[in-house]
């Protein structure tokens, strides 16, 4: 039968969790702070507990999506009796120390911290992944039914695992998307539509996950041999950048700070590397 899962938290993304859980015919409780927010999920079969105690004791499986760790602290804190036995998860973003006082937290029950690789619309769709580190023998025993919010990724003991490879993503994300709006923009003053620069960037990008394994296995094995292009190659062009943005009168900023990085990697003796070189500085060490 589909184990009975309790919600806690019914924000964007929790109401999302708990209608995907709903769907997939898991009997779902359901508790949030500002109790009209649960109306919808009672209509569609949630049971809604009135008080998180009852949400706790409802189900053997306790998802908690709230705005922050400190939220979460407020809102299942004083529930360690009713928690003994059971698995909390905790879909909250936080930092990976925060994770892990969690868990030291958690010494009558099982905790696996997770974070979200998607939003709310595209929970239970096959593109959507989570990531969760912990107790392993929660995610094991849990994994079936936390795979009905998306494909779920498990990194181990350490629980601060899983938030650190969220803000790790989340920072591919920024700085791709800071670079897309960035061109967009230098693009833009020459009169280009951002939707005629974006099949291009697509492209590019696919071209640039190769790089990414690429350099990988470089970073991993300690040498950065120019296979494909010098460091030096890469400022010189990079210096266009820049004066093509002075040019066109829109932020500088942004490709000064990649040639600033460049200059720094070659200026630390990476002369000759190629751009996987460049992990020095990034790990302080240039
Ligand atoms: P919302 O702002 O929509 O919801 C926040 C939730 O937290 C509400 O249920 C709110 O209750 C509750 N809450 C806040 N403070 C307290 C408190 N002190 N005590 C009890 N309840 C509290 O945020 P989201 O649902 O979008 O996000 C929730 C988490 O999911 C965040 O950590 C976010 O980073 C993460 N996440 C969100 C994604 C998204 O696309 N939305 C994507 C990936 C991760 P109330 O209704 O009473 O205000």
């Amino acid at each position: 039968a589909p184990v009975t899962v309790t919600v806690i938290g019914l924000g964007l993304m929790g109401q999302a969790l708990a209608t995907a859980f709903l769907k997939a015919g898991h009997p779902t409780t359901v508790w949030n702070r500002t109790p009209a927010k649960a109306e919808d999920l009672a209509a569609r079969g949630a049971a809604v507990a009135p008080t998180v105690g009852e949400a706790v004791l409802a189900s053997s499986l306790i998802v908690v999506c709230l705005s922050d760790s400190a939220a979460v602290h407020d809102t299942v804190g004083p529930h360690r009796a009713e928690l003994a036995g059971r698995t909390l998860v905790n879909l909250t973003s936080g930092t990976s120390d925060e994770a892990r006082e969690t868990a030291a937290w958690a010494t009558d029950f099982a905790y696996l911290d997770g974070a979200i690789m998607a939003i709310p619309e595209v929970i239970s769709r096959p593109e959507a992944f989570l990531l969760f580190s912990g107790a392993p023998e929660a995610f094991e025993r849990h994994e079936e039914t936390l795979k009905t919010l998306g494909n779920a990724v498990f990194f181990g003991e350490d629980p601060g695992l899983a938030s650190l490879y969220d803000v790790a993503l989340l920072g591919v994300m920024w700085g791709t998307l800071n670079a897309f709006l960035h061109g967009a923009a230098l693009l833009g003053a020459a009169k280009v539509d951002a939707s005629a620069f974006a099949p291009f960037a697509n492209q590019w990008l696919s071209s640039v996950t190769g790089f990414v394994s690429a350099y990988a296995e470089q970073i991993d094995r300690g040498a950065y041999p120019a296979e494909d292009a010098a460091l030096e190659t890469h400022l010189a062009t990079m210096k266009y950048l820049v004066r093509e943005s002075a040019a066109a009168g829109i932020d500088t900023d942004w490709p000064a700070r990649i040639q600033a990085l460049a200059e720094r990697a070659i200026e630390a003796g990476h002369t000759g590397a190629g751009y996987a070189g460049l992990i020095e500085v990034f790990r302080g060490q240039a």
